[in-house]
């Protein structure tokens, strides 16, 4: 009787994914390849390998690796995420259209608006929860359609399935950056999108010990352009950060299913609290994207923004703040408050950010690993009565 081979479980590709043991010694973790070239065994022969800004067994095993969780055929590891996205922009020439989410990563918007636009490349920014406002925005000189949901650090959500529906009859591929979601809970690709981006900074590497970036597609027309970007401007990843994101997404199946306890045990907390004015959550039932992040995604993660209404208000809170640790970036197994409109998005205009609820008052929180009665407690002091 012949049965069919079991497809392996995500916990199982998170730890085994790209990774063989070392051939030479049986080494169990992927070595860190510490070499800039590759001998060579005679004249014009190669081992796969030539020059290790080109490619790095260390690097190509997380690259394995993370196009495996996001079910992607192709993995491109970059030096942080900003280079990731940078040569996704890569593909594009004078002329070239994008069409963007309007809230985003502050560093996204600084990028698009401060380099790329002195490239002869035109953005609209829209706000894509609205596919109606999304299909209008694009026109036939668009050649991208950006998205990150849900949104740093307003928690907007975009219909990832929707999104893609429109730009797959149009023919413009569709990005989504999935930082905030990682793959245990919300896998693009499946949804349609054509690139997925990352910042493996965040939840990937998980441990707040390194910057990176990558992106994950299945195309292989798409994926030899970008392979020819990476390898052409070179912000790739180093051997050494590619080990320690590889080290970081064999537990991230169980650190994000902690996350995401906690951050709904936050999120609760924070809605009953009398001095949060707003919360955004995408958890929360009164979240106006609570049913399609419901429908797309199988979790709702551990970041949580509150407004305290007033400049003052979310600066005592975040001074007093004694577990949470007042500092920018996300993911990593400490709990970090920051805040957006002084802090990751400064670079955005200010009526652009009150526009967008990226407000004076608002507090972001990435939630941790710590106890969650530690960490409730230390909202409770640091919020007051
Ligand atoms: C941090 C972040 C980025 C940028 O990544 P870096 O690794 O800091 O360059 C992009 N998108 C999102 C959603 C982020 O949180």
């Amino acid at each position: 009787m012949r049965r069919k081979r079991r497809e392996p479980g995500f916990d199982t590709l998170s730890i085994h994914a790209g990774q063989e043991p070392e051939p030479g010694t049986g080494a169990v973790m992927t070595p860190i390849y510490a070499t800039s070239t590759y001998a060579q065994p005679e004249f014009g022969v190669d081992r796969g390998y030539a020059y290790a800004r080109v490619s790095n067994p260390t690097r190509t095993a997380l690259e394995k690796n993370l196009a495996a969780l996001e079910g992607g055929a192709h993995g491109l590891c970059f030096a942080s995420g900003m280079a990731a996205i940078s040569a996704l922009l890569g593909l594009l020439k004078a002329g070239d259209h994008v069409v963007v989410s309007d809230n985003v990563y502050g560093g996204v918007f600084r990028a698009f608006e401060g380099i790329f636009r002195n490239y002869g490349l035109a953005f609209t920014w829209t706000d894509t929860t609205d596919l109606r406002a999304l299909e209008a925005a694009l026109r036939p000189a668009t050649r991208l359609l950006y998205i990150e949901t849900p949104t740093n650090p307003v928690m907007r959500v975009t219909d990832i399935a929707g999104a893609a529906r429109i730009a797959r009859r149009r023919g413009v591929p569709l990005a989504v950056d999935n930082t905030f979601m990682t793959p245990v809970f919300q896998r693009p690709l499946e949804l349609g999108a054509d690139v997925v981006i990352h910042s493996t900074t965040k939840y990937l590497n998980g441990h707040s010990d390194s910057v990176g970036g990558a992106l994950v597609l299945n195309d292989p027309a798409l994926a030899e352009k970008l392979r020819f970007v990476q390898k052409t401007t070179g912000a790739v990843l180093s051997p050494f950060e590619a080990f320690l994101v590889l080290r970081g997404t064999k537990t991230l199946p169980v650190r994000m299913r902690q996350h995401e306890a906690s951050g709904r045990a936050v999120a609760a907390f924070l809605a009953a609290h009398p001095r949060v004015k707003r919360l955004y959550y995408p958890g929360r039932k009164d979240h106006p994207n609570y049913r399609v992040h419901a429908r797309q995604a199988s979790g709702f993660g551990a970041m949580v923004a509150f407004d305290l209404g007033s400049l003052a208000a979310a600066r005592r809170a975040l001074n007093r703040f004694r577990l949470f640790t007042l500092a920018e970036s996300l993911g990593g197994v400490e709990s970090l408050a920051c805040h957006p409109a002084s802090m990751t998005h400064a670079s955005v205009p200010e009526g652009r950010r009150n526009a967008l609820g990226i407000t004076p008052g608002l507090v972001r929180l990435s939630v941790g690993l710590e106890s969650l009665e530690d960490l409730l407690a230390d909202l409770k002091q640091a919020l007051g009565r």
